[in-house]
């Protein structure tokens, strides 16, 4: 059996245990059929759809398949109207990666080519993208809470809707993935996506703002092949779901050499060793990684590095440009000591690189040090591909938006003295 991807404060898909019981609504009559481009509602407005293989331009199919969808209303024609879906499935120009076995740990995925922080990996459409947080309406029990059985029933119902929608052949990969969730009274299609699950909450936010930011608004996605992916706790990758190609996407986060294996967290990425180690427990096993194993030291590198992070605020950037007297290396100074901590650690994978490296970019083109802009717009670049897909169409309104700021520091330190 193979450590299947899950949750986690980076990965998170269905965090272990999320079982929101305090919103009480019911799933009545789960009904199937098989149409793909039909849709089916629930009493409690749960929607089980297909976003369909085809689309009127071929070049935007997917031959591996269709992704069958548990949404609310609204949310499939947001995803259909977004100008350009779809772009279709991206692919690295090279194919990247191959499944082999890993001694011990089942299968893994392993680099067929040197890759480079940004680089797509591999993308595909998940099988099936579902709530990450079921409301039940079940009587509560004696402890004013429903009952978990009946929680999980109501829960694997919904599924069952949407996995019996399915191509026979998704179904069967579906069933075949890895379940971590056997001993703790999960039915098997719900521990399946327990077990798999990535985020998809940020991808359907981004499409439907209307999306609430509480449990209910939060989405898992299952890709059949990304499952095979292990877990590091300094990982060389990241998954994010991308809406406008509706894909999950795999993204190198570090330089990656050929027959390297490829890893992504399954757990937050800045939690001490035990705090990781708690949510690695339910994958059923024990991380060694050097992090793990030299936990004092490793510990204390990430709980620093989340407090640099946490200085290092948009307010003191702006105040950093507005401020003449404030040294130039005022914020650089201190996105330096992030950085070299990330790199001790090995985590590129954390939101905090990706936001030194927009920190770096912006600072150099508002003090306009033309010289390195070109290879702070192209780190920048890369990191918000690993932060929202290389097919975002964000990315080019982010890069449009960070040139604003260029001579910014300068024109607004002039101004400022012309005041005086
Ligand atoms: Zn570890």
């Amino acid at each position: 059996m193979c450590q299947p991807p899950g949750s986690g404060a980076e990965v998170d898909g269905l965090s272990n245990g999320l079982l929101d019981l305090h919103l009480h609504e019911t799933i009545a009559g789960v009904l199937r059929e098989r149409d793909p481009n039909s849709s089916t509602v629930n009493q409690s407005g749960y929607i089980w759809t297909t976003i369909p293989r085809s689309f009127l331009d071929a070049r935007c199919n997917d031959p591996a398949g269709e992704t069958e969808c548990i949404l609310r209303g609204g949310m499939k024609e947001a995803i259909l109207a977004q100008p350009g879906f779809s772009c279709g499935v991206p692919a690295p120009l090279e194919t990247a990666h191959t499944i082999n076995p890993v001694p011990g740990r089942g299968l893994g995925m392993f680099a067929t080519r040197e890759l480079r922080y940004g680089d797509l990996i591999f993308a595909e459409r998940p099988l099936i993208v579902a709530p990450a947080a079921y409301m039940t309406r079940a009587p509560p029990t004696e402890t004013g809470e429903p009952s978990l059985e009946w929680l999980f029933m109501e829960w694997e119902d919904l599924l069952k809707a949407a996995v019996g929608r399915m191509s026979t052949e998704n179904q069967e990969a579906y069933r075949a993935l890895a379940n971590s969730h056997v001993n703790d009274g999960s039915p098997p299609l719900l521990g399946i996506m327990r077990t798999n699950g990535f985020s998809a909450s940020e991808a359907l936010l981004q499409v439907f703002p209307g999306l609430s930011d509480g449990p209910e608004g939060r989405f898992s996605a299952v890709g059949k092949v990304l499952s095979r992916v292990n877990h590091s706790c300094a990982p060389n990758a990241t998954v994010v779901m991308e809406p406008l190609s509706f894909t999950l996407q795999l993204i190198a986060v570090k330089p990656i050499a050929l027959g390297d294996e490829i890893t992504v967290t399954y757990c937050g990425l800045l939690d001490t060793q035990k705090q990781r180690q708690a949510q690695l427990d339910s994958y059923g096993f024990t991380c060694e990684c050097p992090a793990c194993s030299n936990a004092a030291e490793s510990d204390e590198r990430r709980t620093k590095i989340a407090e640099i992070r946490k200085s290092l605020g948009e307010h003191e950037f702006e105040m950093w440009i507005r401020e003449p007297s404030l040294p130039e290396d005022y914020l650089m100074k201190h996105v330096g000591a992030m950085i070299d901590l990330i790199y001790e650690e090995g985590l590129q994978a954390a939101t905090e690189y990706a936001y030194a490296l927009e920190l770096t970019a912006k600072s150099i083109c508002a003090a306009g040090h033309i010289g390195n802009l070109i290879q702070a717009t192209i780190a920048y670049k890369a990191a918000l591909s690993t932060e929202l897909g290389v097919t975002s169409p964000r990315i080019q309104d982010r890069l449009a938006d960070f040139k604003s700021y260029l001579l910014k520091r300068t024109a607004d330190s002039e101004s400022h003295q012309e005041e005086e």
